[in-house]
Protein backbone atom coordinates (compact mmCIF):
# COMPACT_ATOMS: atom_id res chain seq x y z
CA UNK A 1 0.00 0.00 0.00
CA UNK A 2 0.98 3.18 -0.84
CA UNK A 3 0.95 5.70 1.89
CA UNK A 4 -0.16 8.73 0.18
CA UNK A 5 -2.68 7.73 -1.61
CA UNK A 6 -4.30 4.25 0.31
CA UNK A 7 -3.95 3.03 -3.48
CA UNK A 8 -2.08 -0.99 -4.43
CA UNK A 9 1.18 -0.08 -6.17
CA UNK A 10 1.76 -2.40 -9.31
CA UNK A 11 5.94 -2.70 -9.56
CA UNK A 12 6.42 -2.93 -13.53
CA UNK A 13 9.34 -5.24 -13.67
CA UNK A 14 10.52 -4.87 -17.66
CA UNK A 15 12.41 -7.79 -19.41
CA UNK A 16 12.80 -6.39 -23.31
CA UNK A 17 16.43 -7.02 -22.35
CA UNK A 18 16.08 -10.63 -21.07
CA UNK A 19 13.10 -12.55 -22.23
CA UNK A 20 12.56 -10.08 -25.10
CA UNK A 21 16.13 -10.35 -26.62
CA UNK A 22 15.87 -13.86 -26.57
CA UNK A 23 12.99 -14.20 -29.21
CA UNK A 24 14.81 -14.76 -32.29
CA UNK A 25 15.09 -11.75 -34.83
CA UNK A 26 15.24 -9.56 -31.72
CA UNK A 27 18.92 -10.25 -30.12
CA UNK A 28 20.25 -6.51 -29.07
CA UNK A 29 23.96 -5.89 -28.65
CA UNK A 30 25.64 -4.23 -26.17
CA UNK A 31 24.89 -0.56 -27.67
CA UNK A 32 21.36 -1.57 -28.24
CA UNK A 33 20.47 -2.89 -25.03
CA UNK A 34 21.95 0.30 -23.21
CA UNK A 35 19.80 2.52 -25.50
CA UNK A 36 16.68 0.56 -24.19
CA UNK A 37 17.57 0.52 -21.02
CA UNK A 38 17.70 4.44 -21.23
CA UNK A 39 14.29 4.28 -22.33
CA UNK A 40 13.47 1.83 -19.85
CA UNK A 41 14.12 4.44 -17.34
CA UNK A 42 12.58 7.48 -18.79
CA UNK A 43 9.76 5.17 -18.61
CA UNK A 44 10.29 4.89 -14.68
CA UNK A 45 9.89 1.60 -14.81
CA UNK A 46 10.37 -0.40 -11.03
CA UNK A 47 13.20 -3.13 -12.04
CA UNK A 48 15.06 -3.41 -15.52
CA UNK A 49 15.71 -7.33 -16.12
CA UNK A 50 18.72 -6.51 -18.09
CA UNK A 51 19.80 -9.96 -18.88
CA UNK A 52 21.08 -13.71 -18.00
CA UNK A 53 24.34 -12.82 -16.89
CA UNK A 54 25.75 -16.41 -16.82
CA UNK A 55 24.63 -16.87 -20.40
CA UNK A 56 27.85 -15.62 -21.79
CA UNK A 57 30.51 -13.04 -21.24
CA UNK A 58 29.05 -10.45 -23.92
CA UNK A 59 25.67 -10.96 -21.63
CA UNK A 60 27.37 -10.45 -18.89
CA UNK A 61 28.92 -7.34 -19.89
CA UNK A 62 25.63 -6.03 -20.98
CA UNK A 63 24.08 -6.45 -17.76
CA UNK A 64 27.00 -4.60 -15.65
CA UNK A 65 26.77 -1.82 -18.11
CA UNK A 66 23.34 -1.45 -17.74
CA UNK A 67 23.89 -1.85 -14.12
CA UNK A 68 26.25 1.28 -14.27
CA UNK A 69 23.84 3.73 -16.33
CA UNK A 70 20.52 2.96 -15.10
CA UNK A 71 19.95 6.12 -11.89
CA UNK A 72 16.66 5.02 -10.06
CA UNK A 73 14.97 1.51 -11.45
CA UNK A 74 16.28 -1.84 -9.68
CA UNK A 75 18.52 -3.94 -12.16
CA UNK A 76 17.83 -7.69 -12.31
CA UNK A 77 20.07 -10.30 -13.46
CA UNK A 78 18.30 -13.79 -13.95
CA UNK A 79 20.18 -16.86 -12.26
CA UNK A 80 19.37 -20.32 -12.52
CA UNK A 81 18.99 -21.91 -9.05
CA UNK A 82 22.88 -22.55 -8.68
CA UNK A 83 25.73 -20.80 -7.30
CA UNK A 84 27.56 -20.01 -10.50
CA UNK A 85 24.72 -18.23 -12.29
CA UNK A 86 24.00 -16.42 -9.31
CA UNK A 87 27.58 -15.56 -8.19
CA UNK A 88 27.88 -14.14 -12.16
CA UNK A 89 24.60 -12.50 -11.60
CA UNK A 90 25.56 -10.67 -8.16
CA UNK A 91 28.98 -9.99 -10.10
CA UNK A 92 27.03 -7.99 -12.88
CA UNK A 93 24.65 -5.99 -11.09
CA UNK A 94 26.45 -4.83 -7.51
CA UNK A 95 27.10 -1.76 -9.20
CA UNK A 96 23.55 -0.51 -9.68
CA UNK A 97 21.72 1.48 -7.15
CA UNK A 98 20.04 -1.06 -6.51
CA UNK A 99 21.09 -4.29 -7.49
CA UNK A 100 18.55 -7.33 -7.88
CA UNK A 101 19.19 -11.15 -8.48
CA UNK A 102 15.91 -13.20 -10.07
CA UNK A 103 16.59 -17.15 -9.92
CA UNK A 104 14.52 -19.22 -10.95
CA UNK A 105 13.51 -23.09 -10.81
CA UNK A 106 10.55 -25.09 -12.09
CA UNK A 107 7.61 -26.43 -10.23
CA UNK A 108 6.06 -28.09 -12.39
CA UNK A 109 5.71 -32.36 -12.63
CA UNK A 110 6.81 -32.34 -16.05
CA UNK A 111 9.35 -29.93 -15.88
CA UNK A 112 11.05 -31.93 -12.67
CA UNK A 113 10.46 -34.86 -13.73
CA UNK A 114 12.20 -34.56 -17.57
CA UNK A 115 14.31 -31.46 -17.70
CA UNK A 116 15.17 -31.30 -14.05
CA UNK A 117 15.26 -35.16 -13.11
CA UNK A 118 14.67 -33.87 -9.60
CA UNK A 119 11.68 -34.96 -7.05
CA UNK A 120 9.69 -32.15 -5.35
CA UNK A 121 11.49 -32.34 -2.21
CA UNK A 122 14.82 -31.66 -3.63
CA UNK A 123 13.29 -28.44 -5.81
CA UNK A 124 12.01 -27.35 -2.83
CA UNK A 125 15.64 -27.55 -0.85
CA UNK A 126 17.24 -26.24 -3.52
CA UNK A 127 15.09 -22.85 -4.54
CA UNK A 128 15.49 -21.89 -0.59
CA UNK A 129 18.91 -22.96 0.03
CA UNK A 130 19.60 -20.53 -3.56
CA UNK A 131 17.26 -17.60 -2.34
CA UNK A 132 19.31 -17.62 1.00
CA UNK A 133 22.16 -18.08 -0.93
CA UNK A 134 20.94 -15.14 -3.20
CA UNK A 135 20.51 -13.04 -0.22
CA UNK A 136 23.86 -13.38 1.55
CA UNK A 137 25.11 -11.38 -1.61
CA UNK A 138 22.33 -9.05 -2.68
CA UNK A 139 19.66 -7.43 -0.28
CA UNK A 140 16.83 -7.91 -3.13
CA UNK A 141 16.00 -11.30 -4.42
CA UNK A 142 12.89 -12.46 -6.66
CA UNK A 143 12.38 -16.46 -7.31
CA UNK A 144 10.29 -17.44 -10.20
CA UNK A 145 8.51 -21.00 -9.96
CA UNK A 146 8.98 -21.77 -13.41
CA UNK A 147 5.89 -23.01 -15.20
CA UNK A 148 3.97 -22.03 -11.89
CA UNK A 149 0.40 -22.06 -14.30
CA UNK A 150 1.35 -26.50 -14.36
CA UNK A 151 2.14 -27.19 -11.44
CA UNK A 152 0.37 -28.27 -8.27
CA UNK A 153 -1.53 -26.60 -5.73
CA UNK A 154 0.14 -27.52 -2.63
CA UNK A 155 3.78 -27.75 -4.07
CA UNK A 156 2.83 -23.82 -5.09
CA UNK A 157 2.16 -23.05 -1.67
CA UNK A 158 4.60 -24.80 -0.13
CA UNK A 159 7.68 -23.50 -2.55
CA UNK A 160 6.14 -20.04 -1.95
CA UNK A 161 6.04 -19.77 1.79
CA UNK A 162 9.76 -21.95 1.88
CA UNK A 163 11.55 -18.89 -0.38
CA UNK A 164 9.59 -15.97 1.30
CA UNK A 165 10.93 -17.54 4.52
CA UNK A 166 14.58 -17.60 3.21
CA UNK A 167 14.50 -13.93 2.33
CA UNK A 168 13.13 -13.30 -0.95
CA UNK A 169 11.01 -9.71 -1.79
CA UNK A 170 8.92 -10.99 -4.85
CA UNK A 171 7.67 -14.29 -5.67
CA UNK A 172 6.88 -14.88 -9.49
CA UNK A 173 4.29 -16.54 -10.49
CA UNK A 174 5.06 -17.76 -14.18
CA UNK A 175 2.65 -18.73 -17.15
CA UNK A 176 5.67 -19.83 -18.56
CA UNK A 177 4.31 -21.68 -21.70
CA UNK A 178 1.15 -19.31 -22.08
CA UNK A 179 -1.47 -21.81 -21.13
CA UNK A 180 -3.68 -20.36 -18.45
CA UNK A 181 -7.16 -18.75 -18.80
CA UNK A 182 -7.86 -15.51 -17.27
CA UNK A 183 -10.29 -16.59 -14.38
CA UNK A 184 -8.10 -19.41 -13.49
CA UNK A 185 -5.09 -17.45 -13.35
CA UNK A 186 -6.62 -15.14 -11.14
CA UNK A 187 -7.77 -18.12 -8.56
CA UNK A 188 -4.31 -19.31 -8.54
CA UNK A 189 -2.84 -16.07 -7.46
CA UNK A 190 -6.03 -15.46 -4.76
CA UNK A 191 -5.25 -19.31 -3.59
CA UNK A 192 -1.38 -18.31 -3.28
CA UNK A 193 -2.72 -15.48 -1.36
CA UNK A 194 -5.16 -17.15 0.89
CA UNK A 195 -3.10 -20.41 1.49
CA UNK A 196 0.15 -18.86 1.90
CA UNK A 197 0.50 -17.47 5.73
CA UNK A 198 4.09 -15.34 5.09
CA UNK A 199 2.36 -14.20 1.74
CA UNK A 200 2.05 -10.58 2.97
CA UNK A 201 6.26 -10.73 3.52
CA UNK A 202 6.44 -10.62 -0.26
CA UNK A 203 4.93 -9.12 -4.02
CA UNK A 204 3.55 -11.38 -6.18
CA UNK A 205 4.75 -11.38 -9.49
CA UNK A 206 3.56 -12.57 -12.61
CA UNK A 207 5.26 -13.40 -15.97
CA UNK A 208 2.46 -14.23 -18.86
CA UNK A 209 3.42 -15.36 -21.99
CA UNK A 210 1.01 -14.63 -25.10
CA UNK A 211 0.67 -18.65 -26.73
CA UNK A 212 -2.68 -17.97 -27.01
CA UNK A 213 -2.95 -14.53 -27.26
CA UNK A 214 -3.94 -14.01 -23.53
CA UNK A 215 -0.63 -12.51 -21.73
CA UNK A 216 -1.98 -9.38 -21.47
CA UNK A 217 -5.71 -10.41 -19.75
CA UNK A 218 -3.57 -13.01 -17.98
CA UNK A 219 -1.58 -10.40 -16.27
CA UNK A 220 -4.72 -7.99 -15.75
CA UNK A 221 -6.65 -10.90 -14.13
CA UNK A 222 -3.95 -11.56 -11.47
CA UNK A 223 -3.39 -7.54 -10.95
CA UNK A 224 -7.01 -7.73 -9.78
CA UNK A 225 -6.68 -10.65 -8.09
CA UNK A 226 -3.62 -9.11 -5.62
CA UNK A 227 -0.57 -9.44 -7.43
CA UNK A 228 1.96 -6.68 -6.77
CA UNK A 229 4.01 -7.26 -9.88
CA UNK A 230 3.83 -7.61 -13.59
CA UNK A 231 6.83 -8.66 -15.86
CA UNK A 232 6.10 -7.47 -19.63
CA UNK A 233 8.06 -6.67 -21.90
CA UNK A 234 8.25 -3.35 -24.47
CA UNK A 235 5.94 -4.10 -28.00
CA UNK A 236 5.36 -7.97 -26.28
CA UNK A 237 8.32 -8.54 -27.58
CA UNK A 238 9.51 -12.30 -26.15
CA UNK A 239 9.95 -15.81 -26.98
CA UNK A 240 7.34 -17.74 -29.23
CA UNK A 241 4.00 -15.68 -29.22
CA UNK A 242 6.17 -12.96 -26.75
CA UNK A 243 5.24 -12.16 -23.14
CA UNK A 244 2.72 -9.47 -22.14
CA UNK A 245 2.75 -6.35 -23.76
CA UNK A 246 3.79 -3.52 -21.13
CA UNK A 247 2.01 -0.44 -22.85
CA UNK A 248 -0.86 -2.85 -23.36
CA UNK A 249 -0.98 -3.29 -19.47
CA UNK A 250 -0.25 0.04 -18.42
CA UNK A 251 -2.78 1.75 -20.39
CA UNK A 252 -5.49 -0.55 -19.60
CA UNK A 253 -5.18 0.08 -16.16
CA UNK A 254 -4.82 4.13 -17.13
CA UNK A 255 -7.84 4.07 -19.23
CA UNK A 256 -9.95 1.83 -17.07
CA UNK A 257 -9.61 3.43 -13.09
CA UNK A 258 -13.25 2.25 -12.88
CA UNK A 259 -11.83 -1.45 -12.54
CA UNK A 260 -8.23 -0.30 -11.48
CA UNK A 261 -9.88 1.99 -8.68
CA UNK A 262 -7.52 1.16 -5.83
CA UNK A 263 -4.12 0.48 -8.24
CA UNK A 264 -1.36 2.93 -8.85
CA UNK A 265 1.80 2.58 -11.02
CA UNK A 266 4.62 4.82 -11.71
CA UNK A 267 5.09 4.37 -15.32
CA UNK A 268 5.27 7.66 -17.24
CA UNK A 269 2.70 6.52 -20.13
CA UNK A 270 3.88 9.77 -22.49
CA UNK A 271 7.08 7.59 -23.16
CA UNK A 272 5.82 5.05 -24.38
CA UNK A 273 5.55 5.82 -28.23
CA UNK A 274 9.31 6.58 -28.02
CA UNK A 275 10.30 3.29 -26.11
CA UNK A 276 8.27 1.36 -28.88
CA UNK A 277 10.24 3.14 -31.84
CA UNK A 278 13.20 2.21 -30.09
CA UNK A 279 12.77 -1.32 -29.40
CA UNK A 280 11.95 -1.44 -32.83
CA UNK A 281 14.70 0.63 -34.51
CA UNK A 282 17.22 -1.75 -32.33
CA UNK A 283 16.12 -5.16 -33.18
CA UNK A 284 14.38 -4.28 -36.55
CA UNK A 285 11.33 -6.87 -35.47
CA UNK A 286 8.52 -4.39 -37.05
CA UNK A 287 5.25 -4.48 -35.48
CA UNK A 288 2.32 -5.20 -36.93
CA UNK A 289 0.04 -2.43 -37.80
CA UNK A 290 -3.20 -3.15 -35.99
CA UNK A 291 -0.98 -3.97 -32.76
CA UNK A 292 -2.59 -2.69 -29.54
CA UNK A 293 -1.08 1.15 -28.51
CA UNK A 294 1.68 1.46 -30.36
CA UNK A 295 0.99 -0.40 -34.42
CA UNK A 296 0.68 2.07 -36.76
CA UNK A 297 -2.90 1.98 -37.26
CA UNK A 298 -3.62 2.29 -33.52
CA UNK A 299 -5.26 5.44 -33.56
CA UNK A 300 -5.52 5.81 -37.35
CA UNK A 301 -9.31 6.69 -38.41
CA UNK A 302 -10.08 5.82 -41.88
CA UNK A 303 -13.39 5.57 -41.95
CA UNK A 304 -15.46 8.71 -42.72
CA UNK A 305 -18.21 8.31 -39.97
CA UNK A 306 -15.45 7.71 -38.05
CA UNK A 307 -13.00 11.04 -38.57
CA UNK A 308 -16.11 12.67 -38.76
CA UNK A 309 -16.81 11.69 -34.99
CA UNK A 310 -13.57 12.17 -34.10
CA UNK A 311 -13.19 15.53 -35.48
CA UNK A 312 -16.80 16.66 -33.97
CA UNK A 313 -15.36 14.93 -30.89
CA UNK A 314 -12.14 12.95 -29.94
CA UNK A 315 -13.92 10.96 -27.58
CA UNK A 316 -16.62 9.25 -30.01
CA UNK A 317 -14.31 6.51 -31.24
CA UNK A 318 -11.14 7.11 -28.86
CA UNK A 319 -10.66 5.50 -25.61
CA UNK A 320 -7.24 7.12 -25.24
CA UNK A 321 -5.37 10.17 -26.83
CA UNK A 322 -2.43 9.54 -28.87
CA UNK A 323 -0.67 12.20 -26.66
CA UNK A 324 -1.41 10.15 -23.57
CA UNK A 325 1.37 7.77 -25.01
CA UNK A 326 3.68 10.40 -26.55
CA UNK A 327 2.43 10.75 -29.95
CA UNK A 328 2.02 13.99 -31.34
CA UNK A 329 -1.60 14.79 -32.34
CA UNK A 330 -0.84 16.08 -35.86
CA UNK A 331 1.77 13.81 -36.58
CA UNK A 332 4.49 16.37 -37.76
CA UNK A 333 7.39 15.41 -35.17
CA UNK A 334 9.47 18.00 -36.58
CA UNK A 335 9.62 20.59 -39.36
CA UNK A 336 11.91 23.24 -40.93
CA UNK A 337 12.04 25.24 -37.75
CA UNK A 338 13.17 22.50 -35.45
CA UNK A 339 16.53 23.40 -33.90
CA UNK A 340 19.33 21.01 -33.78
CA UNK A 341 19.03 19.97 -30.10
CA UNK A 342 15.00 18.88 -30.54
CA UNK A 343 16.58 16.81 -33.77
CA UNK A 344 18.79 15.12 -31.56
CA UNK A 345 16.63 14.54 -28.55
CA UNK A 346 14.39 12.89 -31.41
CA UNK A 347 17.04 10.85 -32.57
CA UNK A 348 17.90 9.44 -29.34
CA UNK A 349 13.88 8.76 -28.53
CA UNK A 350 13.82 6.54 -31.55
CA UNK A 351 16.88 4.03 -30.98
CA UNK A 352 20.03 6.34 -32.65
CA UNK A 353 23.19 6.96 -31.08
CA UNK A 354 25.98 8.69 -33.40
CA UNK A 355 29.05 10.60 -32.63
CA UNK A 356 28.62 14.26 -33.22
CA UNK A 357 30.06 14.61 -36.63
CA UNK A 358 27.29 12.11 -37.85
CA UNK A 359 24.69 13.83 -36.31
CA UNK A 360 25.85 17.08 -37.82
CA UNK A 361 25.52 15.43 -41.25
CA UNK A 362 22.56 14.23 -40.41
CA UNK A 363 21.17 17.40 -39.48
CA UNK A 364 21.72 18.94 -43.12
CA UNK A 365 19.98 15.96 -44.46
CA UNK A 366 16.86 16.51 -42.39
CA UNK A 367 16.81 20.44 -42.82
CA UNK A 368 16.89 19.81 -46.62
CA UNK A 369 13.97 17.11 -46.45
CA UNK A 370 12.06 19.59 -43.98
CA UNK A 371 12.59 21.90 -47.28
CA UNK A 372 10.89 19.86 -49.68
CA UNK A 373 8.05 17.88 -47.08
CA UNK A 374 6.33 20.36 -44.80
CA UNK A 375 5.86 17.36 -42.04
CA UNK A 376 8.95 15.20 -41.73
CA UNK A 377 7.85 11.99 -39.76
CA UNK A 378 9.33 9.84 -37.71
CA UNK A 379 9.48 7.04 -40.58
CA UNK A 380 11.20 9.64 -42.70
CA UNK A 381 13.74 10.49 -39.56
CA UNK A 382 14.13 6.88 -39.45
CA UNK A 383 14.99 6.11 -42.65
CA UNK A 384 17.38 9.02 -42.68
CA UNK A 385 19.12 8.10 -39.64
CA UNK A 386 19.21 4.40 -40.66
CA UNK A 387 20.68 5.49 -44.44
CA UNK A 388 23.73 7.20 -41.99
CA UNK A 389 24.92 4.56 -40.23
CA UNK A 390 26.41 3.55 -43.79
CA UNK A 391 29.81 4.88 -42.64
CA UNK A 392 31.57 7.60 -44.57
CA UNK A 393 34.71 5.68 -44.20
CA UNK A 394 33.15 2.52 -45.94
CA UNK A 395 35.90 -0.12 -46.80
CA UNK A 396 33.51 -1.83 -48.74
CA UNK A 397 31.52 -0.13 -51.88
CA UNK A 398 29.07 -1.14 -54.13
CA UNK A 399 30.02 -0.70 -57.91
CA UNK A 400 27.16 -2.33 -59.93
CA UNK A 401 25.50 -5.40 -60.00
CA UNK A 402 23.14 -7.56 -62.53
CA UNK A 403 20.77 -10.29 -61.38
CA UNK A 404 19.08 -12.86 -63.63
CA UNK A 405 16.39 -14.51 -61.96
CA UNK A 406 13.08 -16.10 -63.00
CA UNK A 407 10.97 -18.94 -62.04
CA UNK A 408 12.17 -21.58 -64.48
CA UNK A 409 15.97 -20.66 -64.39
CA UNK A 410 18.49 -20.77 -60.84
CA UNK A 411 18.67 -16.90 -60.03
CA UNK A 412 22.86 -15.81 -60.61
CA UNK A 413 23.83 -12.54 -59.53
CA UNK A 414 27.50 -10.60 -60.21
CA UNK A 415 28.27 -8.34 -58.01
CA UNK A 416 30.94 -6.02 -58.36
CA UNK A 417 32.45 -4.06 -55.25
CA UNK A 418 35.44 -1.72 -54.53
CA UNK A 419 37.32 -2.87 -51.43
CA UNK A 420 39.45 0.07 -50.73
CA UNK A 421 39.18 1.95 -54.18
CA UNK A 422 40.06 -1.78 -55.75
CA UNK A 423 37.46 -3.30 -57.93
CA UNK A 424 36.68 -6.53 -57.05
CA UNK A 425 34.04 -8.94 -58.44
CA UNK A 426 31.88 -12.81 -58.49
CA UNK A 427 29.10 -14.68 -59.48
CA UNK A 428 27.38 -16.94 -57.86
CA UNK A 429 23.56 -18.74 -57.63
CA UNK A 430 20.86 -19.18 -55.08
CA UNK A 431 17.56 -19.60 -53.95
CA UNK A 432 16.92 -15.68 -55.77
CA UNK A 433 18.47 -12.63 -56.43
CA UNK A 434 18.76 -11.74 -52.98
CA UNK A 435 19.93 -14.81 -51.92
CA UNK A 436 22.87 -15.00 -54.95
CA UNK A 437 23.99 -11.86 -54.05
CA UNK A 438 24.59 -12.09 -50.69
CA UNK A 439 26.32 -15.23 -51.72
CA UNK A 440 28.58 -13.52 -54.38
CA UNK A 441 29.61 -11.19 -51.48
CA UNK A 442 30.81 -13.33 -49.21
CA UNK A 443 32.36 -15.31 -51.50
CA UNK A 444 34.24 -11.93 -53.22
CA UNK A 445 35.42 -11.19 -49.44
CA UNK A 446 36.12 -14.63 -48.47
CA UNK A 447 34.04 -14.07 -45.47
CA UNK A 448 31.01 -16.44 -43.24
CA UNK A 449 28.30 -14.38 -42.23
CA UNK A 450 25.01 -15.60 -40.34
CA UNK A 451 22.08 -14.38 -41.69
CA UNK A 452 19.66 -13.96 -38.61
CA UNK A 453 17.20 -11.77 -39.66
CA UNK A 454 16.49 -9.77 -43.31
CA UNK A 455 13.19 -7.79 -43.78
CA UNK A 456 12.00 -5.74 -46.40
CA UNK A 457 9.65 -2.55 -46.55
CA UNK A 458 8.56 0.60 -47.88
CA UNK A 459 9.59 4.08 -45.62
CA UNK A 460 6.41 5.44 -46.27
CA UNK A 461 3.35 4.90 -47.98
CA UNK A 462 3.21 6.11 -51.76
CA UNK A 463 4.22 5.19 -55.73
CA UNK A 464 7.57 7.25 -54.48
CA UNK A 465 8.35 4.96 -51.88
CA UNK A 466 11.65 3.88 -51.17
CA UNK A 467 12.34 0.26 -50.24
CA UNK A 468 14.46 -0.53 -47.38
CA UNK A 469 15.57 -3.42 -46.43
CA UNK A 470 17.26 -4.31 -42.63
CA UNK A 471 19.64 -7.08 -42.48
CA UNK A 472 20.82 -8.53 -39.42
CA UNK A 473 23.66 -10.60 -39.32
CA UNK A 474 26.37 -13.04 -37.13
CA UNK A 475 30.03 -13.01 -36.87
CA UNK A 476 32.11 -14.60 -34.55
CA UNK A 477 29.19 -14.66 -31.84
CA UNK A 478 28.48 -10.61 -32.71
CA UNK A 479 25.62 -9.23 -34.45
CA UNK A 480 25.42 -6.47 -36.92
CA UNK A 481 22.83 -4.29 -38.15
CA UNK A 482 22.79 -3.33 -42.07
CA UNK A 483 20.39 -0.94 -43.40
CA UNK A 484 19.53 -0.07 -47.46
CA UNK A 485 17.52 2.20 -49.17
CA UNK A 486 16.85 1.82 -52.80
CA UNK A 487 13.80 1.64 -55.49
CA UNK A 488 15.13 -1.34 -56.28
CA UNK A 489 14.68 -4.00 -53.37
CA UNK A 490 17.43 -6.08 -54.70
CA UNK A 491 19.86 -2.96 -54.80
CA UNK A 492 18.42 -2.26 -51.31
CA UNK A 493 19.25 -5.83 -49.55
CA UNK A 494 22.73 -5.18 -51.40
CA UNK A 495 22.92 -1.93 -49.84
CA UNK A 496 22.09 -2.93 -46.71
CA UNK A 497 23.94 -5.98 -46.25
CA UNK A 498 27.45 -4.12 -47.40
CA UNK A 499 26.24 -1.91 -44.44
CA UNK A 500 26.36 -4.74 -42.25
CA UNK A 501 29.61 -5.82 -43.61
CA UNK A 502 31.23 -2.03 -42.80
CA UNK A 503 30.33 -1.72 -39.64
CA UNK A 504 31.98 -5.32 -38.99
CA UNK A 505 35.16 -4.30 -41.06
CA UNK A 506 35.61 -0.77 -39.42
CA UNK A 507 34.69 -2.53 -35.87
CA UNK A 508 37.49 -5.32 -36.58
CA UNK A 509 40.09 -3.19 -38.18
CA UNK A 510 39.89 -0.16 -34.92
CA UNK A 511 39.73 -2.97 -32.07
CA UNK A 512 42.95 -4.96 -34.19
CA UNK A 513 40.58 -8.40 -33.90
CA UNK A 514 37.31 -9.96 -33.78
CA UNK A 515 38.10 -11.29 -30.31
CA UNK A 516 35.66 -9.70 -28.53
CA UNK A 517 33.84 -11.11 -25.35
CA UNK A 518 37.06 -12.34 -23.50
CA UNK A 519 36.04 -11.05 -20.18
MN1 LIG B 1 9.48 -15.92 -20.11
Amino acid sequence: MSEATGKRRIYIFDTTLRDGEQAPGCSMNHQEKLLVAEQLELLKVDIIEAGFAAASPGDFESVRAVAQLVRNAAVASLSRSLPQDIDASWQAVREARQPYIHTFLATSPLHMQYKLKMNPEQVYEQAVAMVRYARNLCPRVEFSLEDASRSERDFIYRVVEGVIAAGAEAVNIPDTVGYAMPDQFAALIRDIRNHVPNVDRARISVHCHNDLGLGVANSLAAILAGAGQVECTINGIGERAGNAAMEEIVMSMRTRPDVFADIACEVDTTRIYNASRCVVNVTGSRLQPNKAIVGENAFAHEAGIHQHGVMANARTYEIMTPESIGIPRNSMVLGKHSGRHAFETRLADLGFHFEPEKIKDLFAQFKLLADRKKKVSDADIEALARGIQRRADDIVKLDRFVVTSGNTITSTCMVRLLKDGHPVEGVAPGDGPISAAFTAINQILGIQLELEGFQLGAVTGGEDAQGEATVRVRHDGRLYNGHGLSTDVVEASIRAYLSAINTLLVETTETGGTAHETH
